[in-house]
């Protein structure tokens, strides 16, 4: 054991385990499930796991467990349609990363591509387009959070007969809107933009969308299948860090990956060394729930937020959700409410996503407060 004679290691851990406790039951304001025990996994949390370089290939360090790893990415990529002989993934540090690797592809495929993402699309993006130097231009959403696809194709044809880079987002930030890759496609077809690269983020709705069975999900093959796709790991999978998977078409990853002698791996990833036990997260989860608990999980949060609608409505609060979605939009509340239920705001309105292990017990009583006001 460390040598703690004053107690203050342990004392500094106990309250820090404390105020994560308190803050867990009022974080209904950011994505991230509450309800998974990773317990089983403590033992190995002693060990270095280190998924150095390519997930495909298992180089010089032995401490690796991109068997598992690859077993994410298969059955991640599965639920979007994909199959191993057509798409290769791997896990990432989140959808910031994710996103910043189907641009990477993109603009390797398309060197003189215009980028086109609405102004829903998460921060990330803006700073992937600026990290990696591309062209882009914004487009407009709806309201509601959807990407303006009149605005699109006009975007697309101002810019000539230049590849089209577009990120679609699967749950935005904000109101969790879905854009359209049928009607993106259709566009594009109508501004004569064949060179094309789709990459979605869909950091928070991918999983559930695509475990529903929804036609809204996106899918990796068929004519409006997306070239890459991007998922969090510590949002609708509840993962103890933060962590995701990106999954693209294998023919477009052969233009990035450079063998490297010193790990007898080849790089292909943005990051060398990569998080082993957020694999091993992702995967406990995928599997100890299996298609169907994931399922019964994301309906049970869309009950929430419904239920989370009508307790403000009848509040006579203006709020609403899309019908898929776990977040429910609302007008800001005050100041103080913002600050102790971690509300994210922006433009006058707030939202509540009711991510798994979130209750109508919490609900209330932040419905309780707000109507005290
Ligand atoms: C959370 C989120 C991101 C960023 O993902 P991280 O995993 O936190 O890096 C990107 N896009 C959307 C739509 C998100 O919700």
């Amino acid at each position: 054991m460390t040598a703690d004679p004053d107690g203050w290691l342990t004392s500094t851990l106990a309250r820090v385990a404390l105020r994560v406790q308190e803050g867990r039951v009022r974080s209904i304001g950011y994505p991230g499930a509450i309800d998974q025990d990773f317990t089983p996994l403590l033992p190995l949390f002693n060990v270095l796991l280190n998924n150095v370089g390519d997930p495909e290939v298992a180089g010089l360090e032995p401490r690796h467990v991109k068997d598992v790893e690859r077993d994410v990415v298969r059955t991640v990529a599965s639920l979007f349609g994909g199959t191993h002989a057509e798409h290769w993934g791997y896990v990432t540090s989140g959808s910031t990363e994710g996103n910043l690797f189907g641009l990477q592809l993109a603009r390797t495929r398309y060197s003189d591509g215009v980028l086109y993402y609405s102004d829903a699309a998460h921060y990330s993006v803006a700073k992937a387009a600026r990290l990696l130097g591309m062209r882009h231009a914004l487009v407009p959403a709806t309201t509601t959070g959807e990407m303006h696809y009149d605005a699109l194709g006009e975007a697309v044809a101002s810019h000539g007969r230049r590849p089209a880079i577009v990120l679609a987002t699967a749950g935005t930030t904000m109101t969790e809107a879905i854009d359209d890759l049928g009607l993106i496609a259709k566009t594009l077809d109508q501004a004569g933009a064949s060179e094309r690269h789709v990459h979605v983020d869909a950091a928070l709705s991918g999983i559930p969308l695509a475990v529903a069975g929804s036609l809204a999900a996106p899918r990796l093959r068929g004519d409006t299948g997306a070239d890459s796709i991007c998922v969090s790991g510590h949002k609708f999978l509840g993962a103890p860090m933060p962590c995701g998977v990106v999954v693209a078409r294998r023919i477009h990853v052969a233009g990035i990956a450079r063998g490297v002698s010193y790990l007898d791996s080849v790089d292909s990833t943005i990051t060398g060394s990569r998080n082993g036990h957020a694999a091993l997260a992702m995967w406990y989860v995928l599997h100890r729930l299996g298609i169907d608990g994931l399922r019964r999980r994301a309906a049970a949060s869309r009950a929430l937020a419904l239920h989370t609608v009508q307790r403000l409505t009848d509040h006579g609060y203006d709020a609403w959700r899309h019908e898929h979605a776990f977040t429910v939009v609302l007008p800001t509340p005050s100041e103080r409410l913002v600050r102790r239920w971690a509300l994210a705001s922006a433009e006058g309105r707030s939202h509540i996503i009711c991510m798994p292990g979130i209750t109508a017990d919490h609900i209330d009583a932040f419905v309780a407060e707000l109507a005290q006001g």
